[in-house]
């Protein structure tokens, strides 16, 4: 699938150093620095488009955005892999609820999507993939998990005997029964009889009456979400087999730790044999009026809703940027209102003659984000900058900054 256009991102200035990104390890729950390396692989589990881009997923995906912006600044090459979850049942129960083709929903909230990222200045995917163009790589990923013999029937269904993997559970630290009942949340049938352990993971379901099915050698059907996820990391991110890793980063928002994740880091290991994830990085949710913004709730912020009502996107950037990523927060109107006075106010600045020292600021903005993407405190730095100038502050070169805010956060003013 193509993804949103590319965005130019200016260089820094040589004089400035970036010290080693550090970022939260849900595995190893520290806050741990990433070793320096001239190529970096990233993974970030995509949308499943049944409903247009919401702020919970703009906040996961800036969030990356800053983790790509900070590592290309140190001048390494950046591979970042996303996909589409364009088959899965969500997707087919809101297809039907609404009489609609599940194909022509999908490719119309993608549409959207790729709009609303493009808008948000994110940087695009290198490879954006949806699972049905993905399907002969699933199935092989698949296949090697049946050579590896960590397979079983249930009905004319495939499962994966999560136990195979002797690190299971060790990426989200959650206790059994908290594994299951959010398992069962989750897209998860522990309940289902027949199954060795009522954790292990759907890999292939058979073709269901009026539902799509594909051609494979465990017969017609669709592949489970996770090892979809996993085939398209393994494939497409070209993992270094001397590297005690398969990939860097795999991210996500916190509803993704456990079971998606998880599974996903297990089947992967079984495939390839190297451990899949050096760092899993989780962002926190977005909620409204005191709930979690879900599409079951029907409380959903939509980035384009904000955007077609006049409000900037670098506002709506700058508003998500003053909570920390890790963070669950509370979206209320008020803070796209402060983000847009604060965006003017930053612009104005910025066309001055005369403005504070800036080379401070940059180091500051450096330093903040390198310690696990301290946004609020980058921001922070912006704002005594903006007050340093009204007060008449000089010496500094407001077009470095303007740069160095584009680079950095993202923020073309
Ligand atoms: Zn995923």
């Amino acid at each position: 699938m193509r993804a949103w256009p590319e965005v130019y991102i200016p260089a820094l200035p040589s004089r400035f150093s970036l010290p080693q990104l550090r970022l939260f390890n849900t595995e190893s729950q520290k806050v741990e620095p990433l070793p320096r390396k001239d190529r970096y692989r990233i993974y970030v589990c995509g949308i499943t488009p049944y409903d247009a881009t919401h702020l919970g997923h703009a906040a996961t995906y800036l969030t990356f955005d800053l983790v790509q912006r900070y590592l290309r600044a140190t001048g390494a090459h950046v591979d970042f892999v996303q996909n589409i979850t364009d088959i899965d049942d969500p997707l087919l129960e809101r297809a039907a609820r609404d009489g609609v083709d599940w194909q022509s929903l999908a490719l119309s909230q993608i549409e959207l999507f790729k709009g609303d990222m493009s808008d948000l200045h994110v940087i695009p995917p290198k490879d954006y993939i949806g699972v049905v163009e993905a399907m002969p790589l699933v199935v092989q990923a698949i296949e090697k998990l049946v050579a590896a013999g960590t397979t079983y029937s249930v009905d004319s269904d495939m499962y994966f005997r999560v136990r195979s993997d002797p690190d299971f559970g060790d990426r989200s630290h959650y206790p059994l029964d908290k594994m299951v009942t959010i398992f069962a949340e989750r897209g998860g049938d522990p309940q289902r009889e027949g199954k060795e352990d009522s954790l292990d993971a759907l890999v292939w379901l058979s073709q269901r009456r009026d539902e799509p099915g594909w051609e494979s050698p465990f017969g017609e059907g669709r592949p489970g979400w996770h090892i979809e996820c996993c085939a398209i990391a393994l494939h497409y991110l070209v993992p270094d087999s001397n590297d005690e890793y398969a990939i860097d980063i795999q991210g996500g928002g916190s509803d993704l730790i456990f079971p998606h994740h998880e599974m996903s880091a297990a089947q992967s290991r079984m495939i390839s044999g190297q451990k899949f994830a050096r760092s899993y990085v989780h962002t926190g949710m977005v909620g409204l009026n005191g709930e979690k913004m879900s599409k079951s709730l029907g409380n959903l912020v939509f980035v384009s809703t904000l955007i077609k009502d006049g409000v900037e996107p670098s506002a709506i950037r700058w508003a998500l940027m003053n909570s920390h990523f890790a963070n669950d927060v509370m979206w209320e109107h008020t803070l796209i209102e402060k983000a847009s006075d604060e965006i003017s106010r930053l612009r104005l600045q910025l066309a001055r003659m005369e403005v504070a020292p800036t080379d401070v600021v940059i180091e500051k903005m450096i330093e903040s984000l390198s310690r696990n993407l301290d946004t609020p405190r980058a921001l922070d730095a912006i704002r005594d900058w903006m007050n340093a100038t009204e007060s008449g502050a000089t010496g500094g070169a407001a077009g470095e900054l303007s740069r160095a805010l584009d680079t950095l956060l993202g923020l073309a003013l």
